[in-house]
């Protein structure tokens, strides 16, 4: 099928390395449909929508704001934490989307497993279902993210 002009645009925003160190693509040679609809497959598997982790993460991430740099508890398995810089990212998908540099990192007590995530992260996955390319530095992996923020 024949990309649309703007889907060109986007995949050229998308690898370009003048956004994030790298860009959203990483090493990841599929188009951004393909990387999108694998990875929504894998969370259907799971029982979860995007907009599901979403929600989950904002909700991690605002009570870690709390924490002020410091390991919040999140519930009896998992801490988190923020770690805000200055300046903000920007999302590639054509519509105004400016986020805050914000990192938060989350870890389950028990397994020491930990994950970290950007509140662009937030939104790419929420809206656009984009967990990103692999080998992007922000890539996340959704198994693992679900089984991290969720009792699956
Ligand atoms: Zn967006």
């Amino acid at each position: 099928m024949k990309k649309s002009p703007q889907k060109q645009k986007l995949e050229q925003m998308l690898h370009s390395s003048r956004i994030v160190a790298g860009g959203f693509m990483g090493t990841d040679t599929r188009s951004i449909d393909e990387i999108i609809d694998a990875d929504l497959a894998r969370l259907d598997r799971l029982g979860k929508t995007a907009t599901e982790i979403a929600q989950k993460m904002q909700q991690i991430t605002d009570a870690a704001c709390r924490g002020l740099g410091e390991w919040v508890k999140i519930d009896d398995r998992r801490q988190a934490m923020v770690d805000e810089a200055k300046g903000i990212m920007v999302c590639p998908w054509p519509h105004p989307g400016r986020f805050c540099k914000r990192l938060t990192f989350v870890k389950n007590v028990d397994t020491g497993t930990q994950i970290r995530w950007s509140d662009l992260n937030i939104h790419l996955i929420g809206e656009h279902g984009f967990f990103e390319g692999v080998g992007s530095e922000f890539r996340i992996e959704p198994i693992g993210l679900v089984e991290l923020i969720f009792d699956i």
